[in-house]
């Protein structure tokens, strides 16, 4: 029997309590299609900084290159986010592992459950049938730009917002592949009004744009996108965008989905890929149960089919989410204030229950 070595990042903050529910529902397929899932854990984040002054140990890049798949939680920890001045940083880590794995595109798809409707602040008549698929480059941009300094008087800071053509037309290629399968529209999201980068950005996609003459092509700028994403969401089918532009535009397209909780995504390239909630550690809720472990389970969805090719169980995990937002079931921050019907559930208890609709 074929063995998947799949190596959990679990990190900090919720990033524990929601893997576990990602977790179990990988038990959970294995038992239901006779698969040998064989896990191993590492440190990422805070709690690799606290364990060996590393935000990103030599032995967690080691296993990482060794594994089939990475399921992953959230890092980061409020004692940085409150002294920029520290050095070392759990950010640091994981955008290393990512830069390390090459794990230039990320992918998260922004698809609202109809049972959600009524968990999102937008009206259900604008929500309805949204289906959006974000391709975000991850490796490159201002995340990664050099230089990146502050100056010896501390009075100014820069950043380098810097794509190369074969940055773009990488992941260009990659969502206009998945724009043919799907409704053959592609917005790609840039700021070409003001920003050099972003001319490349538009240059490179419009070139990329020959080879798929049945994909209609959308040049947006990222402050009208951003309207047009609460306005009118169904106009998006497949958006290609910037690192720093498409870490936004996502949180935002979150509350289409209902909750921050519900947005999985999957972040490959070369090597073995990471799959990840788009959340972060969220320390507001850590440690309470609160958090909610969709987001996580939906990850294992996309890692059984995009790293595994595993189309069917990947199918069923969404049905058992599906299910169980059916029968009612929600954690607080999918929970519907308008109706009474509404059974709320805990972290743990949620990942438990999808794990056994399955
Ligand atoms: P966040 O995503 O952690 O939280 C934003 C809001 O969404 C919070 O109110 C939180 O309670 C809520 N939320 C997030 N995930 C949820 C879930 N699964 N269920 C229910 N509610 C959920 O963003 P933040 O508060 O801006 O950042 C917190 C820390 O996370 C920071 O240190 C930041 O650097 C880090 N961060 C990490 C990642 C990552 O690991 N990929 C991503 C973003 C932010």
């Amino acid at each position: 029997m074929k063995a998947y070595r799949i190596l959990t990042i679990s990190g900090d903050g919720i990033g524990p309590e929601v893997t576990a529910g990602g977790k179990a529902v990988l038990e959970a397929v294995a038992r239901k299609y006779t698969l040998d899932f064989q896990f191993e854990e590492a440190l990422l984040g805070h709690v690799a900084i606290e364990a060996t002054g590393n935000p990103l140990p030599d032995e967690t890049l080691e296993k990482a290159q060794n594994s089939d798949a990475i399921l992953f939680g959230a890092i980061g920890h409020p004692k940085y986010d409150n002294d920029p001045s520290l050095k070392v940083r759990p950010e640091q880590g994981l955008l290393k592992i990512r830069k390390e794995l090459g794990l230039y595109t990320n992918i998260r798809p922004i698809k609202l459950f109809d049972e959600l409707i009524g968990a999102s602040s937008l009206k259900p008549e604008i929500l309805k049938g949204s289906d959006i698929l974000f391709f975000r480059e991850l490796t490159g941009g201002v995340y990664f730009g050099q230089p990146r300094e502050r100056s010896a008087d501390g009075e100014t800071a820069f950043d380098t917002m810097i794509y190369s053509k074969s940055e773009v037309r990488r992941i260009a290629h990659k969502a206009f592949q998945a724009a043919q399968k799907r409704r053959k529209i592609l917005h790609s999201v840039d700021k070409a009004n003001v920003l050099a980068s972003s001319r490349l950005w538009r240059e490179t996609v419009t070139e990329v744009a020959q080879d798929y003459p049945d994909v209609k092509v959308r040049h947006t700028f990222v402050d009208a996108a951003s309207m047009m994403l609460i306005k009118n969401p169904k106009q998006f089918d497949v958006v290609l965008t910037g690192n720093l532009f498409g870490d936004i535009l996502t949180d935002e397209a979150s509350q289409i989905a209902g909750s921050m909780g519900m947005l999985a995504s999957a972040s490959v390239g070369d090597k073995t890929g990471i799959y990840e909630p788009i959340h972060g550690s969220a320390p507001d809720i850590a440690g309470k149960n609160l958090a909610n472990p969709l987001a996580s389970i939906l990850s294992v969805a996309l890692m059984l089919e995009i790293a595994f090719d595993l189309k069917e169980p990947a199918n069923q995990v969404i049905k058992a989410v599906e299910k169980t937002l059916k029968a009612g079931w929600r954690t607080t921050d999918i929970a519907d204030k308008s109706t009474e019907s509404d059974k709320i559930l805990g972290t743990k208890e949620m990942g438990t229950l999808v794990a056994e609709m399955l």
